[in-house]
This record gives C-alpha cells, sequence and structure tokens, in this order.
C-alpha cells in the first residue's frame, strides 16, 4: 500500500534515472507527483471518422496500422511511415527518428491517434501524433490531454501514465485538509476528486472546480497562518525599546538630503512604521509594493530610525546579489552620518561588535554572533517568514521588531482582504521621474534592424542591454526556445562581435554570477544575456534597452516586472519583446504591455485572458505567493478568510484537523498550540 509520503525512488514503474529527474524539479514523494499539475489541456475529445478530417482541426481517430516502415531523410535521420485505416479511409502518419515504432505498432495494429491534422502538399497527414493501443479509458488520447510544465527528458507522456497508473492501480489515500463541513459551505469538490480531475479531466468545468479546490487550499492555509502568526504575537514584548518622539527633527533632516520626494505612499508608510517602532509590541509589519515602488528607501529611513535609538539593525535579501546592491544603496544613503553598515555574506567573521547596520542574505537569520543588540530586522522579498523563524530571532536575543518587503503586483483592495489579519503598508503610487520604458513587439522580419538599432544605441549613447532568454537548455519539446547559452554564443560571435558581452543564469555558482553582475554593473559589458533571473530587484543604473526572447511564453506581470530593469534612473529606456508567434490570441494579449504599465492591472488582464484548461498561476507570473490561486479572485479569498476563521475559533490549536497541523509545520509556521 503506497501513501502521499512514499518516495518516488520505491516505485519500480519510475526507476532510479526518472527519479533523479524528478528530484531535481522538487518532486520526492507520491505527493509532491500528484501536485505536479498540467499546465494546460490538449482537446483531443473529439473523434472522427478518418474520411470525414480537415486540415487544421484537432481530433483523435481509432483505426488499424496497416502499413508501416523506416525511411531516411536527406540528413540521415530515420522517420517512420505509416498507414492508419478505418471503415471510411486511410491516412498517412509520420514520426521522427521512433524506430522502435514500427515492431511496437506491427504488434499493436490497433491504435487511437491524436494530434493536429495538416495539410503535406495535396495530401492530409497526422504528423507525429500521440497514439496509445485501443483501451477503455484512454489517457493520451480521445479526451482532454494533460500537457505539464516542460522540462528536459521529463515527457507528458511519461508523467501522464505514471501520475495515471498512481491514482488508478496504486490508488493511494488522499484526505483533505478541509472539513466536510467546510466542503458542502463553499461548494467544493473533495481533495481526491480535484487532484484526479485536474490530472485526467473528464471536462473543462472539472478542470475549474479542481483548481478553484486547490486554490481555495491554498488562500485557506494563507490565512489560518497569517491568523496563528498574529496570535503569536499578541503578548510578545521588545527587550530594546525606541524613543520614537525625540527624533522627528533627525529624521526629516534626513529625507530632505533624499535625491527625490518621497511619494504620499512612502511617507505613509514611514509614519505607520514610525509608530510601531514606538511601543513594546513589537512590530511585525508587511510593506507590500510592486518593483521599483521605492521600498528600498523606506527600509534605509527605518534602519536610520533604529540606529538614532542606539540599537543596531539588519537587513536580508533573498541573493547575495541584492544584498550587496542594498549595501551599496544604504552606505550611499548614510554616507554623510556616521553609520557603519557591513555586507555579511557567506561565511565571513565579523571582527568586533562595532557595527551599527547589517547586511547579508535571509542565512543570516542562522548566525549566532550578531543579534544581541538588535532592535530591527528587515527581510526583503520574502513571502512565509514564519514563527519558526520569529522565534529563532527570539531566541537570539532582543525579540527585535520586524519589517518583512514583498513585491506582490496586487490591487489595494485584494492586498487588504488577503492580508487583513497583518498589519500592513502599501506602496501603491510609483514614484514620479521614472518614465515608463517604450514597448514594441517585434516578429522575425524586424529582428535584423532591430540588432542594428541596439548596437547604435551601445555605441552612441554608451547604454547598456539585458537580453532575457526563457531557459536553459534545449528540450526535446521545446526545440523552438531559445537556449541561453545558444543565443549567447550566437550573439558573441555572429552578431555583436565588438560588443562586450555577459551571460548569467540560474547554473552558475554564486560567485560567478556576482562576478558577471559587477562586471556589468560597472559597465565593462554591454550587454547581459540572462535567463529571467533577473527579475527580482536587480538594479542597473545605465540599462536602458532590454530585449524579452520568446516574449509570448511570459505572463504579463512577468514581462512588467522584466520590463522594470530598465530606466532605473528616469533616462529614456525601451523594451523589445521578440516573438515569432503567428497566433493572434497571444499577439492580442502581448499588446496590452505595449500600453498598460500598472503591475496589478497586467496581473488583472493575465487572469482575464487566461484560456479555458490553462492552470498556471501566480507562480509563473514570477509572483510567487500561490500556484493555483488567483490573485484577483475576491470572492474565494473572503471565502477561505471566513473559513479560516470559522475553523480557528471553533477548534483554536486545530486538534480536528491534523492534516492542517502538518502543513503549517512544512510552512514553518509551527509551534502553533505553544507560541
Ligand atoms: P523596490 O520597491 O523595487 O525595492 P527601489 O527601492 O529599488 O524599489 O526603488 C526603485 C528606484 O526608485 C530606485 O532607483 C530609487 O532610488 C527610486 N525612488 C525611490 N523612491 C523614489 C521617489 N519618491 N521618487 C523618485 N525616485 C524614487
Ligand atoms: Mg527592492
Amino acid at each position: 500500500m503506497i501513501s502521499l509520503n512514499t518516495l518516488i525512488s520505491e516505485l519500480r514503474m519510475i526507476g532510479l534515472v526518472y527519479s533523479r529527474k524528478l528530484n531535481k524539479l522538487g518532486v520526492n514523494t507520491v505527493g509532491d507527483l500528484l501536485y505536479h499539475i498540467p499546465r494546460r489541456y490538449e482537446d483531443y475529445s473529439l473523434q472522427v471518422k478518418i474520411k470525414s478530417l480537415e486540415k487544421g482541426v484537432k481530433v483523435s481517430v481509432r483505426g488499424t496500422i496497416t502499413s508501416i516502415f523506416n525511411i531516411y531523410s536527406k540528413y540521415g535521420k530515420k522517420l517512420q511511415k505509416a498507414v492508419l485505416t478505418d471503415d471510411t479511409g486511410n491516412i498517412e502518419i509520420i514520426w521522427y527518428n521512433q524506430p522502435y515504432l514500427i515492431t511496437y505498432l506491427k504488434a499493436n495494429p490497433d491504435i487511437i491517434i491524436a494530434g493536429e491534422v495538416k495539410l503535406f502538399g495535396s495530401k492530409l497527414i497526422f504528423e507525429s501524433p500521440d497514439y496509445e493501443i485501443v483501451n477503455r479509458s484512454p489517457i493520451h488520447t480521445g479526451r482532454l490531454v494533460p500537457i505539464y510544465p516542460e522540462t528536459s527528458g521529463l515527457s507528458s507522456k511519461w508523467l501522464r501514465s505514471r501520475i495515471n497508473t498512481i491514482l488508478n492501480q496504486l490508488n493511494p489515500q488522499i484526505s483533505d485538509l478541509l472539513s466536510l463541513e467546510i466542503l458542502n459551505r463553499y461548494h467544493l469538490i473533495c481533495e481526491k476528486e480535484a487532484i484526479s480531475q485536474i490530472h485526467f479531466p473528464d471536462s473543462f468545468l472539472k478542470v475549474e472546480q479542481a483548481r478553484r479546490k486547490l486554490s481555495f487550499n491554498e488562500l485557506f492555509l494563507f490565512q489560518v497562518g497569517n491568523m496563528l502568526k498574529q496570535r503569536a504575537w499578541k503578548n510578545q514584548k521588545v527587550l530594546l525599546k525606541f524613543q520614537t518622539g525625540k527624533f522627528p527633527d533627525k529624521i526629516n533632516a534626513f529625507i530632505k538630503r533624499l535625491p527625490f520626494k518621497l511619494t504620499s505612499d512612502q511617507k505613509k508608510a514611514i509614519e505607520e512604521i514610525i509608530a510601531d517602532l514606538g511601543k513594546d509590541k513589537p512590530m511585525n509589519r508587511l510593506l507590500e509594493g510592486e518593483v521599483g515602488s521605492g521600498k528600498t528607501v523606506v527600509a534605509a529611513i527605518s534602519l536610520y530610525l533604529c540606529h538614532l535609538n542606539k540599537c543596531q539593525g539588519i537587513l536580508m535579501a533573498p541573493t547575495e546579489i541584492l544584498a550587496r546592491q542594498h549595501y551599496d544603496v544604504i552606505c550611499h544613503y548614510f554616507q554623510k552620518f556616521k553609520i557603519k553598515t557591513v555586507l555579511l555574506t557567506g561565511n565571513t567573521k565579523l571582527d568586533d561588535n562595532r557595527w551599527n547596520i547589517i547586511i547579508g542574505t535571509h542565512a543570516l537569520i542562522y548566525r549566532s554572533d550578531i543579534y544581541s543588540k538588535v532592535g530591527l530586522v528587515i527581510i526583503d522579498e520574502q513571502q512565509r517568514f514564519g514563527v519558526e523563524q520569529r522565534a529563532k530571532l527570539r531566541s537570539k536575543g532582543s525579540n527585535p521588531h520586524l519589517l518583512t518587503m514583498t513585491a506582490t503586483p496586487i490591487p489595494r483592495t485584494i492586498a487588504l482582504t488577503l492580508y487583513s489579519d497583518l498589519d500592513m503598508s502599501i506602496l501603491e503610487e510609483m514614484p514620479k521621474g521614472k518614465i515608463n520604458a517604450k514597448t514594441w513587439i517585434i516578429g522575425n522580419e524586424k529582428r535584423e534592424s532591430a540588432y542594428k538599432w541596439i548596437e547604435k544605441q551601445i555605441k552612441e549613447n554608451k547604454t547598456q542591454v539585458f537580453i532575457v532568454c526563457p531557459l536553459i537548455d534545449i528540450s526535446e519539446t521545446l526545440e523552438s526556445v531559445k537556449s541561453v547559452k545558444d543565443e549567447y554564443q550566437k550573439l558573441k560571435d555572429i552578431i555583436f562581435p565588438n560588443l562586450r558581452i555577459g551571460l548569467l543564469h540560474g547554473q552558475l555558482s554564486p560567485k560567478r554570477k556576482n562576478l558577471v553582475l559587477r562586471d556589468f554593473s560597472l559597465q565593462r559589458l554591454d550587454i547581459l544575456v540572462t535567463t529571467p533571473v533577473v527579475e527580482v530587484g536587480i538594479d542597473i543604473a545605465n540599462a536602458s534597452i532590454i530585449i524579452i526572447e520568446g516574449a509570448e511564453r511570459f505572463g504579463l506581470s512577468q514581462l512588467h516586472q522584466l520590463r522594470g530593469r530598465v530606466g532605473r534612473r528616469s533616462q529614456e529606456s525601451f523594451c523589445l519583446l521578440f516573438s515569432d508567434s503567428k497566433n493572434e490570441r497571444t499577439l492580442e494579449r502581448l499588446k496590452y504591455i505595449t500600453t498598460t504599465f500598472s503591475g496589478p492591472k497586467l496581473a488583472e488582464i493575465d487572469l482575464r485572458l487566461r484560456g479555458m484548461g490553462e492552470i498556471y498561476g501566480a507562480r509563473q507570473h514570477g509572483q510567487g505567493l500561490f500556484n493555483f490561486a488567483d490573485l484577483t479572485d475576491l470572492v474565494l479569498i473572503k471565502e477561505s478568510k471566513e473559513a479560516a476563521d470559522l475553523i480557528l475559533k471553533e477548534d483554536p490549536n486545530l486538534n480536528g484537523f491534523p492534516l492542517l497541523r502538518d502543513k503549517l509545520k512544512q510552512d514553518k509556521i509551527q509551534n502553533i498550540a505553544q507560541d
């Protein structure tokens, strides 16, 4: 009997090689695999006879393979040419490089195929269709067929058949996070049904129901987590109390020296933070504002107030690159004040305790040598800061004030509901002076002239350029996607042989990444070719052009975040979206980004335009908060909050919800009963 906790490496049908590949995706257990959900569905539910096939339709056909043999292409590749026959006619099929099909299909000639009918010369054919032996419940043909996120070496077909076997033969127990009462009250399908339908849906309606259930789970978990955090907070006291009334002149003087005027949202956030810092209870505030809304200066002012109170302050960023960048900016702000600011990364030791501000990565939380006089901890770009981390901080001494900064582009009304149990400041208004990057969609035919224009911009205006490619390696299913490495070689050798080009992607060592970024920010490189890792928070002053390859593969809000990388110093800037897509719907969608410059609005449009059965969620938009839940679905957000309220009221320690307790523990929102 298997359970959701069974390791996939223990399943014979998966084997060592594939479990390693899955492990790389973070899939370790049967549960992980079942929650590895499709990105969309191919609709092959229409089954027709061969006689009525037409060009361009996506269909399934049942028939018998009456002939199949290898032929050789000009380049020595093997093609498999077959004929499928039913009682109305014949159609030709071509597969590429799958010679094993010859024996396989000769032994099993009765099959269903699924694919798009193509016109080849004057003949209709199927090119590389999916196929399976006639079967009572097909999974690759004759239905809505799940397509999983593309990963090299793991095909959707492979995943489908494994997941199907697990669900329908091994049949692990899938229990529900929610009570029957909640399921009924909010018209939710049960977890088992949701998982089964999300992989092998009976209809698009069922997909929606499944998605709604999985979204509800996420939102509910999030709400319960927030309520527990808030509860745990209630009775705490700071050790190092701040005097906030004493320093308004100094704070004002600091603000006056800034090279810009604060927005009213920034001012309000600072006021709210100052009010919190004056209390006995440690602050636990979330500062929410999209990329470029100016959170760093709010952090700097808070740190300054901390310093005025003779306390030390800590600022943590998710990566070393960002920590370094914060360090540069903060040092700049603090230049004229005698504030000793230290960048602490990796295993560096502190020489002494005579520092005022430490800046480093989130790993600082695990250091024990720095917390004795810390009055304020600021955490950048961290969505889930749990009670555990909090307790860790507290165990180290001072029970400091805490400010968490996040960049989820959501409208204020939604944010207020979503985070209603937390103290929150929102920066909705974008700083003035940031000019919107002119954005164009560039088809293949204009690529050449775009490259010429870019070279000219670099040479004449000494500007710098980001070129973003979607993936690192070409996977079998994604021949058309530019691999970042290939693109780098091509740009370097052929297109821009006279320019200085750097390469950045997630597989480089942190040290190498730092070096490349350093070179780019010191203008030792003209062009940085990169995967979307540049997305979070990087600030290259001089960059004013960003090119995004395969733009159709990104969500609008992700494109917007990427676009935010250029024009950081109010210079005129440009975003060129390269897309070979001829699909009208796709181009229609992309067009929005040429005219809309608000992150929350684009997030909303993204979700509105989401096609039937497409279930990509926030994470694929780079928002990172949820996998399924739409951040614009106010109704579901409200319902999940109501449900969380209800359950915590009836069962404050969640004794009747073991699975929920487990999940909260995994999310590090633990010690719920004790805290
Ligand atoms: P984020 O919220 O993404 O962390 P940053 O703090 O990096 O944004 O700010 C983005 C840019 O906007 C920085 O270059 C910063 O100097 C600038 N900035 C911040 N506040 C203002 C303001 N009130 N007016 C003009 N520019 C500002
Ligand atoms: Mg930032």
